[in-house]
């Protein structure tokens, strides 16, 4: 009889071993233990009991069930007997677990319900490359159900999106790319995440709409700058043709000049604006070679050293790098011109501008450094949007358009370099790019 009541409590005893291993990837091992403790605490309690047959088969019947997942499952008890406590125990756990699955049963309900609701794309993939779970718009976005299971590239064929999702995984970095081929006609914008434990998950954003209504903002402002040029050189040109024309002492030449004055800020806009609408479209073809940072730097000093001259600012120039950058020469004056003049502009009371290159990691750091009044800190993440001004009467008095460092940070970018500003009120400012270096060429 011992060894049949042993052999059913051995029974119970995996029964609720195997019961934990089910629920396991929901519910912590702590429960497994206790269940594993319990039918222990079984065994020896009831390695001398007497017949209790019936009882014990109510016990590995519930452990049956909870194995199955049924996790309802109780076993019944009413007399007081240390059986009796075993089932008060095992009932207890059972609950327990009961609770703790329906939490986590709720818990990825949210989860799915927040995912399918989403106007993004979501497609997690296994580390062995499988679709493991889509959402309800990547079915949209793909006009089919993908096959759970399915390798991703059966799913989704785009070279990029498969090389971001690659690269995530190995990298265990966040990889962030534009798709044109998910779907035929629209653009997508995929950020693919690294999953802990292993696998990707990547998340699809159509961005077709904003990419047509900047298109459209562009071509927009590129055509009416366009348009206003003609106007405007005509304009300027009668009133040069007027004040030659008129004597000194003409009361009429104050509202001449005015008009230059302001025809010509209309002209520098619009060419700003223009430049700015070329470049950041991408239009604006760049002749990028290797360069040495000697030459760019004395290239930017020639231009400026006359009005340095003029103005009584000291212009040094510091060089620390002999590798030559991959950059298109004329591009880069234009960016030394808007920082440079920006600095003998606003920094004007530190009597010194500082430009200069230096070798920082993979890259050739520039900079333009003044020792004027500086900015506030607030103003700094902003500086490099269009038009935005610390003084915006101070801009507008010293001719200021707006957009110098608008377009300095997009012709940065289309080198793939990085702009930034750092600034201390009371002891000036700099602004700093960064240029890549022109691969296996040294500067002679
Ligand atoms: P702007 O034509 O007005 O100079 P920018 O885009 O070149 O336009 O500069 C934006 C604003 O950044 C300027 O209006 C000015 O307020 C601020 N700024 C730029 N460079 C400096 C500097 N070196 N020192 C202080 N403020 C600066």
């Amino acid at each position: 009889m011992r060894r049949i009541v042993f052999g059913k409590l051995l029974i119970a005893f995996l029964a609720v071993g195997a019961t934990g291993f089910a629920v396991q990837a929901a519910l912590h091992s702590f429960w497994v233990t206790i269940a594993a403790s319990l039918a222990i605490s079984i065994v020896l309690a009831f390695m001398g009991a007497s017949s209790v047959g019936v009882r014990l088969d109510d016990i590995i019947q519930f452990a049956d069930r909870i194995a199955q997942g049924d996790l309802s499952a109780r076993i019944n008890h009413a007399n007081k007997d240390e059986l009796d406590r075993v089932a008060v125990s095992l009932n207890h756990t059972a609950e327990r677990l009961r609770e703790e699955f329906a939490i986590v049963e709720r818990g990825r309900r949210e989860l799915e319900t927040l995912l399918n609701s989403m106007q993004d794309a979501v497609i997690a993939i296994s580390q062995h490359g499988r679709v493991q779970w889509v959402n309800q718009r990547m079915n949209r976005i793909l006009n089919q159900h993908p096959r759970i299971g399915g390798g991703v590239a059966e799913t989704i064929r785009d070279p990029d999106f498969l090389a971001a999702v690659r690269e995530a995984a190995e990298t265990c970095t966040v990889q962030v790319v534009r798709s044109t081929t998910i779907v035929p006609g629209r653009f997508h914008q995929v950020t693919a995440a690294p999953l802990p434990g292993g696998g990707v998950m990547a998340v699809l954003r159509d961005l077709t709409k904003t990419e047509r209504t900047e298109k459209m903002r562009r071509d927009f402002i590129a055509n009416v700058s366009h348009e206003l040029r003609t106007p405007l050189t005509s304009i300027q040109g009668y009133t040069e043709t007027l004040l030659d024309s008129l004597p000194e002492a003409d009361g009429s030449r104050e509202f001449l000049e005015i008009i230059r004055k302001n025809a010509s800020r209309m002209s520098r806009l619009t060419e700003d604006l223009l430049t700015l609408a070329r470049v950041e479209s991408g239009e604006h073809h760049f002749d990028r070679e290797a360069v040495s940072p000697a030459e760019l730097l004395a290239d930017a000093m020639q231009s400026f050293e006359p009005m340095a001259r003029a103005t009584g600012i000291a212009l040094e120039v510091k060089n620390e790098v002999e590798r030559p950058v991959k950059a298109d020469p004329e591009a880069i004056h234009q960016i030394f011109a808007n920082l440079i003049d920006n600095a003998m502009k606003y920094g004007a009371t530190g009597g010194k501008v500082v430009v200069g290159a230096r070798p920082v990691g993979d890259f050739a750091e520039f900079y333009v450094q003044d020792f004027g009044g500086g900015i506030g800190f607030e103003h700094l993440p902003r500086l490099f949007e269009r038009f935005y001004r610390v003084d915006k009467a101070r801009s507008r008095e010293s001719g200021g358009t707006g957009l110098g460092l608008a377009i300095a940070k997009h012709i940065v970018l289309a080198h793939r370099g990085t702009i930034r500003a750092e600034s201390e009120l009371n002891h000036g400012s700099s602004f700093i790019f960064t240029l890549p270096y022109a691969e296996g060429e040294n500067a002679r």
